[in-house]
């Protein structure tokens, strides 16, 4: 080995002395063997030097700080003194394997200290080769790996953890880099995207989705925003249409590279959560249903007293008309010829008549209140329909449902217009109930082709209304059904004082054939 000549300016310049790592040579000069002693004595890592069966030559301080040994405690021990005895065999054989063939071997072994803990070593062995190429001694470096490898561990599990955790959310989940591009999905994910696309690749469902989700996406990926709850239904017209609710964030991550070490570079990901949330969106319309058809119902009830009460006063006008007008026939006869007993008692019958009329009248319950607001016509209609769902069902009537896609809301009425829809829908239903109808269709059609005003036509494949009656059928108590149908002819005439109440109009189609054609025209801005 050549030797380092330094002088003692030289040593003292590098600072080796007064660290006691190099004892300057009285001539001045540092021999190079020295050097590298003191350098391996005082390395961080814990050296040992073994003869060709492990027994231990050599150990530096940071060997006995490791172990606990005192470098007497081991020289011409076996490095077997370290084991805890549970490393697997195999790890020697490989260990000594290595060392045969006369090169070195890194891995880790369960070691013990001197006051019986446990630590992992993260050990290299090495032989020592002299020029004759002959193994003379085997170098062994290690130190303790514990802590890393706990941190390895912890990593590992969390990610386990994170990856476990979202193969069994039931929520889709799809993390993408700055580009959009899949980063990793999971299986619900992955579901998702085949009943979306069938088996083409994720990235074309995770585009679809993004249209649905609209700019709250686009934000999400140019400028990091996040989103919550942005609720879409896709309806491909394979099954029913789902609802889904997305949230969306932004994952910011440091680099991993080396050279992000001093200046850390940030990478961004997004992290897309979409939520089915169908059967929540049916049970909630199924109780809205149950809501409207309670409130209904309700409705229903005062309406059919309203109208009891009105269809007997309407009765008993008839014979106290009568009676006003004998009562005054008699009373414009002179007194000779007129019989005052049956005066008084025609005019106790006209009084009796009357006050029986305004009792009635008194006793009406008071129409429900309501007052005027925003109202989306097209979800009224659809509210109708689905009202009436179990009649349609069980008369075999089929619904085209051609609703406009871009209507503006008209200020109403909300619970009167949709009993206005109903009773429509309602009409049509009973007049295709009839036993010589076939085709039973109702198409219902809502446009506003006309500026300011919503178009609704109810059509139906009935016997249809005669020319002469289309007037006829708006007045109250006039029926073309058969008495004892429970029909009080009152239906027409709610639903023209309905559309009356918002500035509209109710018509029959005079030239619509086979069928009926009701058109309903209701002003968007339609407050009184
Ligand atoms: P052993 O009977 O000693 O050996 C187990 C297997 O190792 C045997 O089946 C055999 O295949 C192989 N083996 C053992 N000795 C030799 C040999 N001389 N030549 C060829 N193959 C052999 N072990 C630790 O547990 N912790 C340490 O920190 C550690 N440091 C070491 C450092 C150095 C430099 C060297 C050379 C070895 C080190 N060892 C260490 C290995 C140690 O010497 C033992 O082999 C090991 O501890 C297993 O001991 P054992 O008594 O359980 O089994």
């Amino acid at each position: 080995m050549g030797k380092i000549k330094l002088t003692q300016d030289q040593a003292e310049a590098v600072n080796l002395s007064e660290k006691g790592i190099a004892d300057v040579h009285p001539e001045g000069v540092l021999l190079a063997e020295e050097v590298f002693f003191q350098a391996v004595e005082h390395s961080p890592v814990a050296i040992s030097i073994t003869d060709l069966k492990a027994n231990i030559l050599y150990v530096n301080r940071a060997f006995t700080q490791v172990t606990g040994y005192s470098e007497d405690e081991v020289l011409g021990k076996n490095e077997s003194i370290l084991s805890n005895h549970t490393t697997p065999r195999i790890v020697y054989q490989a260990l000594w394997g290595r060392l045969a063939q006369q090169k070195a071997w890194s891995g880790m072994l369960l070691n013990r200290r001197k006051d019986k803990r446990l630590y992992l070593a993260e050990l290299t062995v090495a032989p020592v080769i002299n020029e004759e190429n002959e193994t003379i001694y085997y170098l062994g470096m290690h130190r303790d790996g514990s802590e890393m490898h706990e941190l390895e561990q912890r990593l590992m599990n969390q990610k386990l953890m994170m990856e476990s955790i979202l193969n069994s959310v039931p929520a889709s989940v799809v993390v993408l880099d700055e580009e959009g591009k899949i980063v990793s999905a999971n299986p619900s994910f992955r579901d998702l995207a085949k009943e979306l696309t069938g088996d083409e690749p994720l990235d074309s469902a995770v585009s679809i989705i993004g249209k649905y989700l609209g700019n709250s996406y686009t934000n999400l990926l140019a400028e990091g925003k996040s989103f919550d709850d942005r609720e879409f239904s896709i309806d491909h017209g394979r099954s029913l249409a789902r609802w889904f609710s997305g949230f969306g964030t932004s994952i910011d991550v440091q680099c991993e590279e080396a050279d992000g070490f001093f200046e850390q570079t940030v990478r961004h990901y997004v992290l897309l959560m979409i939520n089915d949330i169908t059967d929540l969106r049916r049970r909630q319309e199924e109780t809205h249903l149950n809501a409207l058809k309670a409130l209904m119902a309700e409705e229903d009830l005062v309406q059919g007293m309203r109208e009891t009460v009105n269809g007997a006063i309407h009765q008993m006008e008839g014979p106290v008309n009568l009676l006003a007008t004998a009562v005054s026939m008699l009373q414009r006869r002179s007194e000779e010829s007129r019989d005052d007993a049956l005066l008084a008692a025609l005019e106790d019958a006209l009084t009796s008549g009357r006050s029986a009329m305004d009792s009635m009248r008194d006793s009406m319950p008071p129409e429900l209140h309501e007052s005027k607001k925003p109202v989306n016509v097209n979800e009224l209609l659809r509210e109708a329909l689905a009202l009436t769902t179990e009649r349609f069902l069980g008369t075999g009537v089929t619904v085209e449902w051609k609703p406009s896609v871009h209507l503006p809301a008209v200020i109403g009425r909300e619970r009167r217009l949709r009993s206005m829809f109903k009773q429509l829908i309602d009409n049509a239903v009973d007049a295709m109930s009839e036993r010589q109808v076939k085709q039973r269709e109702l198409t219902i059609i809502t446009s506003n082709e006309e500026k300011d005003v919503i178009t609704c036509e109810i059509i139906d494949t009935g016997p249809g209304i005669e020319p002469d009656l289309m007037m006829k059928v708006f007045q109250p108590f006039f029926s073309t059904k058969t008495s004892g149908t429970g029909c009080r002819g009152m239906g027409l005439p709610m639903v023209h004082d309905v559309v009356s109440d918002h500035a509209g109009t109710v018509r029959i189609d005079d030239k619509h054939k086979p069928g009926c054609r009701i058109i309903v025209q209701i002003p968007v801005t339609s407050i009184r």
